[in-house]
């Protein structure tokens, strides 16, 4: 299965952060890492005082189910000592299932495609790089996604 996944930091020098979660994710057993889009920078979605966020979007391939994904990614958050404080507040590390196949999923753990995923440039810009023709399962052709936002704050690195 190829998966989309989202990577972000803001924390404890977020270029290298993503690197090392890439790294993580590449050696977990069943788990390929096959595409990167560049790294892109944005300022916080809710305009608080935190630093700029650096974001990427990788491609997978995978024999792991969605939700053991999660728990991949979850425990790579955990060993890069993401601390779970409030929504959207600064963190070390984050990572998105953004899809998975065209797989839909609505579950209390997990939802796919990523419910935020259309109000975000810095997940629909660079999952544009790595398939811009795709088509989101429930959401339509991704440009028309890019379309419907501002995407001006985005900045490629
Ligand atoms: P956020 O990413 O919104 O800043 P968290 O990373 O703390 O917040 O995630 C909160 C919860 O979101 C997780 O406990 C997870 O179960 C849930 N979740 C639902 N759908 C997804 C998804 N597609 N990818 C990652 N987490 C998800
Ligand atoms: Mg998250």
């Amino acid at each position: 299965m190829l998966a989309y996944i989202g990577l972000g930091s803001n924390l404890n020098n977020p270029k290298q952060q993503i690197k090392d979660a890439l790294i993580a994710l590449n050696t977990t057993a069943d788990v390929q890492v096959v595409g990167l889009s560049s790294l892109y920078q944005s300022k916080p979605i809710d305009g608080s005082e935190q630093p700029d966020y650096i974001n990427a979007v990788c491609q997978v391939d995978t024999h792991l189910t969605a939700l053991e994904l999660l728990y991949v990614c979850q425990n790579i958050e955990t060993k890069q000592h993401r601390v779970r404080e409030k929504k959207w507040g600064a963190r070390t590390i984050d990572l998105d299932i953004i899809l998975y196949g065209v797989q839909v999923v609505a579950s209390k753990q997990l939802i796919i495609p990523h419910p935020e995923m259309m109000n975000r440039a810095f997940v629909l810009v660079p999952l544009s790089e790595l398939e811009s023709d795709l088509k989101v399962p429930v959401l339509g052709p991704l440009q028309a996604l890019i379309d419907q936002i501002d995407i001006s704050g985005l900045i490629k690195l």
